[in-house]
């Protein structure tokens, strides 16, 4: 994500105090008991019943330390296929989706929730059954009958509905569905995807994803991945997406309507522009290419099948770098914007945070590397970046490091700047090889999955063969230390 302006200091009040948890998804479910049997008495044989494995009832939430109920214990979502018909919703407002999610129980389960948003269920099947469910709030219980077992992938089959509202005003940190009469799209960082999509909402639940949208023939489509075909029916017209490498719920790109798309070309990924109504294309949105080229020399090849630009003539907060496929309003397309958003590519997206308060680590790598980008385009030098960064933290700063943000400050520049002057106060202390070792070990090792500041700095302690717990502990948390 880049955001146009500093944000406004509310830690104060605002200060959140969540819990500790950060456990990965399942381990805080209770010990199944799958495949026991009760002996009744000492003579009669153990009821026929004994042998249907017994689950348990996955709680709500991972626990995340921001937002605690983001995301579902109990399960690991395999693959995702979406089918949406969005041929009504210039007329209604309304929309209809079915959502297949072939998940991976990780304990013997009874009953397990998805997060569904204010999405309105008509039906849901667990392997073909019909399952009775349940809303409660934005999360939606499950009871598949039989038990679901780990080792045995099951099908989820949700149909669902929505609508999408005309006045949704997105702020940082909040995210949604918005539409007005030529135009629908999405921003889904950090809770917003469950407006459009059920799931499995945080991002260490991660699945390739095949997406079919239905539209009124005339209008387009706008996802991200590979778009593999389009069929065009009388008045309606289904475009079909994939996505082959696993994206997190709050990075999948979504548009339709009055949209015009530019295809490119490139070596190694397809190349696809998406410019919404009233968008002219922007000379900037043609140096993609080498910016990838640029940041491959650091942080090895372009790690997706996919890459381009999403722009709407639309408010939100900037620019968000949904999977291959990076989302911006008409102002943010800018130089220093756009290679900030393939930066997070590798750095937020094919490697992701493993909690929410993690989020320094996808900000700080991304502003980084768009500060060396717009050194070596022959703009700010990355020394006076950092000069300034600092200067600006320490007149400005939120009184908090970016290690620590609170839920509803979490994109606060502290998060970008301070992030970024944390990875060149590791520069200044190990030099230039361990550093740029370290980069790309941390996107090579933690690739297409998610890690956290102690994978950070147990790599950076590896690679240099120095201790950093304290460098990191001062630059991250508290009173911001002067520049090395
Ligand atoms: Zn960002």
């Amino acid at each position: 994500m880049s955001s146009r302006a500093p944000i406004a200091v509310l830690a104060a009040a605002l200060a959140f105090s969540g819990c500790t948890g950060s456990d990965a998804p399942g381990t805080t479910a209770p010990a199944a008991t799958a495949g026991t049997s009760t002996t009744v008495g000492t003579t009669e044989p153990p009821p026929v019943t004994s042998t249907i494995p017994q689950g348990v009832h996955a709680g709500e939430g991972l626990g995340d330390t921001l937002f605690p109920k983001a995301g579902n214990e109990g399960y690991d979502v395999q693959s995702v296929d979406l089918e949406l018909d969005f041929t009504e919703v210039f007329e209604t407002g309304r929309f209809s989706g079915v959502v297949t999610l072939r998940i991976d129980p990780l304990v013997a389960l009874d009953s397990f929730v998805i997060d569904a948003g204010d999405l309105s269920l008509s039906d849901v099947s667990v392997d073909d059954e019909s399952a009775a469910f349940a809303t409660d709030s934005s999360q939606v219980r499950i009871d598949p009958v039989p038990v679901l077992v780990p080792g045995t992938v099951s099908v989820v089959r949700v149909v669902y509905s929505g609508s999408v509202p005309t006045d949704r005003a997105f702020r940082p940190g909040t995210g949604g569905i918005v539409r007005d009469e030529s135009l629908v799209f999405s921003i889904g960082e950090p809770e917003g995807s469950t407006t459009w999509m059920p799931g499995n909402d945080h991002p260490t639940d991660k699945a390739p994803y095949a997406i079919a949208v239905t539209v009124p023939t005339g209008m387009e489509a706008a996802a991200g991945g590979l778009l593999v075909s389009t069929l065009t029916e009388g008045p309606s017209t289904t475009f079909f997406f994939e996505h082959r490498l696993p994206v997190a719920t709050y990075l999948v790109p979504f548009a339709v309507g009055e949209l015009t798309r530019v295809d490119r070309s490139a070596e190694g990924y397809a190349w696809r522009d998406y410019l919404g109504p009233g968008v002219a294309e922007a000379a900037v949105l043609g140096r993609q290419d080498e910016m990838i080229r640029y940041f491959e020399q650091f942080l090895g090849p372009y790690p997706f099948e996919a890459n381009g630009a999403l722009v709407v003539d639309r408010d939100f907060w900037g620019a968000l770098e949904t999977q291959t496929l990076s989302t911006y309003e008409t102002n943010a397309v800018r130089g220093f914007v756009v290679a900030h958003e393939i930066a997070h590519q590798w750095v937020g997206n094919s490697v992701s945070v493993a909690d929410w308060s993690d989020i320094w680590l996808n900000e700080g790598f991304a502003t980084y590397l768009q500060w060396m980008w717009v050194d070596h385009d022959g703009g700010v030098s990355l020394d006076e970046a950092v000069a300034e960064a600092h200067a600006r933290m320490r007149s400005t700063g939120p009184g908090w490091g970016p290690g620590e943000p609170p839920a509803a400050d979490m994109f606060n520049r502290m998060v970008y700047d301070g992030g970024a002057l944390t990875l060149h106060a590791l520069r200044a202390e190990i030099g230039d090889e361990s550093f740029f070792e370290v980069l790309e070990r941390w996107v090579t090792d933690f690739a297409f999955s998610s890690a956290s500041t102690a994978d950070l700095v147990a790599l950076a302690e590896e690679v240099s063969g120095s201790g950093l717990g304290d460098l990191f502990d001062d630059w991250l948390f508290g009173d911001l230390p002067d520049l090395p």
